[in-house]
């Protein structure tokens, strides 16, 4: 029971079901399985300004929405701390020395930095510190001596940059730092769960997403109205399943019984996927199939973020609260950094008999 969890979202939209089946499912099961002694899930604002600095405010209107999609999705204030990265200034110092131990290269060739540059048209104006992200990440993760950060592939380059930091760190001072294992969804379509529109990922930066927050008809309206297989002309063609939006969604969040309550005449996803490569069912089926499966994953979800919207102050409390606990432990981290790097001048009671003796003191 001495496991400890990091993770958290950039506040830069409301949490989509990219996000469910990426990184926040898999959390809150970790949180009630009783096997970690801390769950930490940071609102990453800071690491958001790095790359929104021409809209800031979209930054700071988020933080609540994301808070509420955590504890609608039922990540619980009473098991996890949910904090957020601004209010932790030892983070930043933390930043700091890590990035002596990091090469610009290093950095050019991360890969997700890579495509994001890309995806931003940053080509040409990479602000500084959205191109140093990795190294902020390693300190959110290694202030809280996380040994377990649960996110969607993407996010593989960050924690083997963050490994690397901490093996560099523990060699070069001494062995304070943790080294954290990603912990990937087990099915391969939840791990980077593609946009409605069929692009390599659902982010809230492509306006492709099927927000925890949208209304029954919302959700209806974008699944109806996803992309399928441009082949599929006919009921009666034989369809694909490569690159199939519709059935890539059924491979992340379809289980055996739901075939049972809404699709009696399958027994399973095999089945389904069989008769559609055959030829002679219709996507507006399969469409009907998905959407009610979603509306049953996001309905308790949505009933619960209703609630909480009544009382926003009492959710910014606990986000105050998660803060100040935060704070203390990543405090107590940097603490045994800086006497790691011996800069801890003034604690260090051996620094100052021996420069005294060399300044030959009271001679
Ligand atoms: P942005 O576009 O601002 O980067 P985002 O939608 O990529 O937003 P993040 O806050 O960067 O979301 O990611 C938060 C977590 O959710 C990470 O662990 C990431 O791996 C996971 N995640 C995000 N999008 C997906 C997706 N489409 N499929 C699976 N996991 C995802
Ligand atoms: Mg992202």
């Amino acid at each position: 029971m001495d496991k400890i969890i990091l993770t958290g979202d950039r506040p830069t939209g409301r949490l989509h079901v990219g996000h469910y089946v990426g990184s926040l499912r898999r959390r809150v099961e970790l949180q009630n399985s009783g096997e970690y002694k801390k769950t930490y899930i940071m609102i990453a604002d800071a690491q958001a300004l790095t790359d929104n600095i021409e809209n800031p405010e979209k930054v700071r209107q988020n933080i609540i929405e994301v808070a509420l999609d955590y504890i609608s999705c039922g990540l619980d204030p009473e098991r996890s701390t949910l904090f957020i990265q601004s209010q932790i200034p030892e983070l930043c110092e933390l930043t700091f020395y890590y990035m002596d131990l990091v090469t610009v290269a290093r950095l050019q060739r991360n890969p997700t930095v890579k495509s994001e540059i890309q995806m931003r048209n940053f080509e040409a104006s990479i602000p500084v510190g959205f191109f140093t992200y990795p190294i902020s990440q390693a300190a959110d993760i290694t202030a809280f001596k996380a040994d377990t950060v649960p996110v969607g592939e993407d996010q593989l380059p960050m924690i083997e940059q963050t490994r690397e930091i901490v093996h560099k760190f523990n060699t070069v001072y001494a062995p304070v730092l943790v080294e954290p294992s990603a912990l990937l969804p087990e099915n391969e379509a939840s791990k980077r769960l593609p946009g409605t529109d069929g692009k390599a990922k659902m982010s809230k930066s492509l306006n492709n997403c099927i927000y925890l927050s949208d209304t029954a008809d919302e959700v209806r309206t974008k699944v109806m109205s996803m992309y399928t297989d441009p082949l599929h002309l006919q009921v009666s063609d034989p369809g694909h399943l490569e690159g199939n939006t519709v059935f890539t969604y059924l491979d992340a969040f379809c289980r055996k019984e739901h075939f049972g309550r809404y699709l009696p005449d399958y027994t399973d996803l095999g089945e389904l996927k069989a008769h559609y490569q055959r030829g002679g069912l219709g996507d507006v089926k399969v469409k009907k199939f998905l959407n009610n499966i979603l509306q049953e994953v996001l309905e308790p979800v949505r009933i619960r973020r209703k609630e909480l919207e009544k009382d926003i102050p009492a959710v910014y409390d606990i986000l105050k609260k998660g803060s100040e606990a935060a704070r203390e432990t990543a405090a107590q981290t940097l603490s045994e950094v800086k006497s790691a790097m011996r800069i801890n001048y003034f604690e260090d009671e051996e620094l100052i008999r021996t420069q005294s003796e060399r300044f030959g003191e009271g001679a």
